[in-house]
Parts: structure tokens; C-alpha cells; sequence
């Protein structure tokens, strides 16, 4: 029986080469996405299918606990197992502090930080009753190091690796490992937003002289998802080429 994994936000830019490169790998894929989101991550499960395994998708806001924990049931329903968790959505809604309002900061913690807290909590029971498992994270450089304007963003990705390294710790004696990728600048719809000079000035600091690509960061979780990587948990990946070290 195939294993199953979880992409979280997977129906658009990294989260779609994930569901991709791990369909790739033989894994039966649960894509999931916004209401919104549904035609393109069923566009993205329908290609995931083109690689011989399953693939369908679960509508659900990872930011609501509840939802979470349906999804996880559904999932596991529909596919007997999960195996994986790639907490993979996540948004920005940038400013600079003296003018951050409260709702930009709570959307911003409410989904890529209590979104991942949903999620390892609905996964975990499951993943130790297999004593088996995969959660990696998508962090980010500016969780690592800071960039200005992005103080909602970057407090929730720091937390990411605090709950990162948590994790790892309590679970790792049930044969799980967790793990983050702290991706720098990647080109995909949401540093499209970005200004001209904003993505120009990041080139400047890029030693491999190019913006990331999603396959670039998804070869990576591949290996974090992969027998190859048993011994490693509790670590931040940077796949930023060469940006910070
Ligand atoms: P993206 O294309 O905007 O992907 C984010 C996905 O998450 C979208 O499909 C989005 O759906 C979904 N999503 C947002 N809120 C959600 C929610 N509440 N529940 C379920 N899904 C939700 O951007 P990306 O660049 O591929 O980013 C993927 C991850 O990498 C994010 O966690 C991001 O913070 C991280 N990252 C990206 C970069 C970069 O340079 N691109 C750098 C560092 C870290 P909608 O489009 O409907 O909102």
C-alpha cells in the first residue's frame, strides 16, 4: 500500500511541486486548499494522478482547529494512513511596525502558526499509533534572521522551528521526525507581490546569482520525507542559495 502524505496549501507554487516530487516518489497525495483554491489544487491532484497514485483534495482553513482535525480523520479515512505532514500554507501580509495593524499581525500568526499547531496536533495521535511519521514545516529566512516589514510574519515563522525542535523531542522515540525548511527567496505568487526592487535587491545577495525555484525547496522536504533522512529531526533546512550563512 502506498504511504499517504499531506501537503498543506498545496495547490499553488511550493506546495504544488511538493505534491508533485512526493506523488513522484509513490506517495498518495492529499492536497490541501482553500474553498477559494479548489480548481487549481485539482488541477495539482489530477497531475499528481498523471504519476500513477492517488490524489484528491481537502478543502479546509488550517486555521481552525477543528477543520484540521476533520481533514486528518478525512484523510485517513479515504486513504487508511497518514504518513506525512507537509505544513506547507502559509501568507504575508507585510507593513512596517508603526503602521501594523492588529489584523494583519493575528491573520498572518493565525495561519502560518496556529495553522501548524493544528495540524501536528491532529497528525500526532495518528502518526503514534503507526510509530511511524514525517512533519516537516516550511519556516522561512525571515523567521531566522529578520526582515523589516515582516514582523507578524517573521514572529510566526520563528515559532515554527520552536515547535520544530519541540516536536523532535517529544516524538521522536515513536520513529517520528520533524523537521523545517527555512526557504529565502523563492520565486512563486507570493514574492511576485513584492516590489521590482525589492526582488532585485534580493538577486544582489544571492550567492548562486538566481531566485529559488519551488522544485528547489521541494527536493528538499523529499528528503526530509524519504528512509534516507531516519536520523535527522529537529533541524532547520535553509534552501535560500547561499542568501544567509
Ligand atoms: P503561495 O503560492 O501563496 O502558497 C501558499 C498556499 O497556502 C496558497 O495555496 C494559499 O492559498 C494557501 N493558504 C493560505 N492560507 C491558508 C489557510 N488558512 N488554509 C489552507 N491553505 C492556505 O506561496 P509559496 O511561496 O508557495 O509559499 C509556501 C510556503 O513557503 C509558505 O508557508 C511561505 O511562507 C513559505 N515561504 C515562501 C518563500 C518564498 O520566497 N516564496 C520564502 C520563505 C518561506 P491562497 O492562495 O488561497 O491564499
Amino acid at each position: 500500500m502506498n504511504k499517504t502524505a499531506v501537503i498543506t496549501g498545496g495547490g499553488t507554487g511550493i506546495g504544488r511541486a511538493i505534491s508533485l516530487k512526493l506523488a513522484e516518489d509513490g506517495f498518495n497525495i492529499a492536497v490541501n486548499c482553500l474553498e477559494s483554491l479548489l480548481p487549481q489544487a485539482q488541477a495539482v491532484a489530477e497531475e499528481c494522478r498523471a504519476r500513477g497514485v492517488e490524489a484528491e483534495c481537502f478543502v479546509a482553513d488550517v486555521s481552525k482547529f477543528d477543520a484540521c482535525a476533520e481533514m486528518v480523520k478525512a484523510v485517513q479515512e479515504r486513504f487508511g494512513s497518514v504518513d506525512v505532514l507537509v505544513n506547507n500554507a502559509g501568507i504575508t501580509r507585510d507593513g512596517l511596525i508603526a503602521r501594523m495593524s492588529e489584523d494583519q499581525y493575528d491573520s498572518v500568526v493565525n495561519v502560518n502558526q496556529k495553522g501548524v499547531f493544528n495540524m501536528i496536533r491532529h497528525v500526532t495521535p495518528v502518526m503514534m499509533k503507526q510509530r511511524s511519521g514525517r512533519i516537516v514545516s516550511m519556516a522561512s529566512v525571515s523567521g531566522l534572521y529578520g526582515n523589516a516589514g515582516q514582523l507578524n510574519y517573521s514572529a510566526s515563522k520563528a515559532a515554527i522551528v520552536g515547535m520544530t525542535k519541540t516536536a523532535a523531542r517529544e516524538l521522536g522515540g515513536r520513529g517520528i521526525t520533524v523537521n523545517a525548511v527555512a526557504p529565502g527567496f523563492i520565486q512563486t505568487d507570493m514574492t511576485a507581490k513584492l516590489p521590482q526592487e525589492a526582488r532585485d535587491a534580493f538577486l544582489t545577495v544571492i550567492p548562486a546569482k538566481r531566485g529559488g525555484r519551488p522544485e528547489d525547496v521541494a527536493n528538499v522536504v523529499y528528503f526530509l520525507c524519504s528512509p534516507d533522512s531516519d536520523y535527522v529531526t529537529g533541524q532547520v533546512i535553509n534552501v535560500d542559495g547561499g542568501m544567509l550563512m
